[in-house]
């Protein structure tokens, strides 16, 4: 088996081992063995180191199906050669601060609020942790998770520090651990100041203050439990860092003060809501006396005015106005379209007086030019991908009224 170094000394960056076995695998990969590794093998949650062995790119790390330290390399080492590991510090460094971040969040959840919190989920841009609450709750509130992050930015703050090993027996059976093993023998345990217990295999900081901040990002249910996603030390400087530039971005759009921005907002959106509103009264306005000048130039043929027009981008709603005035006329069919950024909405009508089916014609003109919808014999409305179906409603209509 081999010798976890992490286990005693977390801030290894270096160390030199033997190789053991060199598994060659495929695309020039090899699964190497060490007699000892400062490589920490995804677990717990904690993704794997990676850095270099024997000058070879180290790409995975995890623990075989005996419980060992495989590391995945590109290339292949030989068996008895001494080598040197290199651990990517950045990388490890990010992994502990979150981890650490994590213990002290969950044991803030379990002290405040009774919550269990079982497996962290470290992430590529932020981590999270699923609690299950004795009364079943999925949601808390805001003053709730303040609660929380302050608590355990306050042990952050007090650089309280933090300690792993692995107890006999009978001290264990004496620690508060925060929930129960998951392992039965060789239980690690990691203590945060005096107040959070946890049997874990991790690396983590030497002291809580290293973490530098837990910001909470989200909560949300998730399968009847509460997910919070949060970030931790230099994550949580870049996450801060990407907020700030997107509220200076906008309060440069909206020429207001980042506390203002809420308001700014939802003011401007008011006012296109309005634009939007007037716009669109204004089109139907024009659309309806557009309609009028179309039904005086259209002549009745065999006793029936039939309209066919396509508007440009007037809305549903100025569709029906001019459906509405051309339906009070007598005898008259009203095929009317307006073509959208999308598709070209479809409002087929006829007064009272005209034997002719608009939702059977609808559906036709829709079937053979890939649109939808459909209506009553009086009242029809659609869309289709292009103005076409009207082309084809009103030969459909030409044939109706003649067969009359
Ligand atoms: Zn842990």
């Amino acid at each position: 088996m081999t010798n976890r170094l992490y286990y005693i000394d977390a801030y290894l960056k270096r160390f030199k081992a033997q190789v053991l076995r060199c598994l060659p695998q495929e695309a020039g990969n090899s699964v190497v063995y060490l007699d000892q590794s400062a490589f920490y093998p995804t677990s717990g949650g904690q993704p794997f180191d990676t850095g270099t062995l024997g000058g070879l790119p180290v790409t995975d790390v995890f623990v075989d199906e005996a419980g060992d330290v495989a590391h995945v390399v590109q290339g292949c080492l030989h068996p008895g050669d001494a080598v040197e590991g290199l651990i990517d510090w950045e990388r490890r460094f990010d992994h502990m601060q979150q981890h650490a971040g994590e213990h002290i969040l969950a044991g803030c959840v379990f002290r405040q609020l009774q919550g269990h919190t079982n497996g962290l989920h470290l992430g590529h841009s932020d981590s999270s942790i699923d609690v299950d609450f004795p009364e079943g709750r999925t949601q808390l509130s805001d003053a709730a998770l303040y609660a929380l992050e302050d608590d355990a930015n306050a042990h952050i703050q007090a650089d309280v520090p933090i300690r792993c090993w692995f107890p006999e027996a009978e001290e264990l059976a004496g620690l508060p651990l925060r929930k129960p093993p998951t392992v039965q023998n060789h239980v690690r345990v990691v203590q945060i100041g005096d107040d959070e217990f946890c049997a874990c295999g991790g690396t983590h900081p030497s002291s809580a203050g290293q973490i530098g901040l837990v910001k909470i990002l989200d909560a949300r249910p998730s399968r009847g439990k509460l997910r919070l996603s949060f970030v931790c030390g230099r994550r949580a400087n870049l996450s801060y860092r990407a907020y700030l530039e997107a509220a200076k971005q906008l309060s440069a759009i909206l020429s207001a003060d980042i506390d203002h921005l809420p308001q700014a907002a939802s003011d401007a959106l008011q006012k296109l809501k309005d634009a939007q509103y007037h716009l669109n009264a204004e089109r139907a306005l024009h659309a309806v006396e557009k309609l009028s000048a179309v039904l005086a130039e259209t002549p009745v043929v065999n006793g029936i005015r039939i309209v066919c027009h396509c508007f440009d981008g007037i809305d549903a709603h100025a569709l029906q106005q001019c459906a509405s005035l051309a339906s009070e006329k007598e005898k008259t069919v009203a095929l009317l379209g307006s073509k959208t950024e999308t598709d070209c909405l479809l409002l087929f009508a006829r007064s009272g007086d005209v034997n002719a089916d608009m939702g059977l014609i609808l559906r036709e003109a829709c079937a053979r030019h890939n649109g939808k919808g459909g209506g009553k014999s009086d009242f029809a409305r659609g869309s289709a991908p292009d103005e076409r179906a009207l082309e084809t409603a009103l030969a459909l209509v030409k044939q109706e009224v003649q067969r009359g």
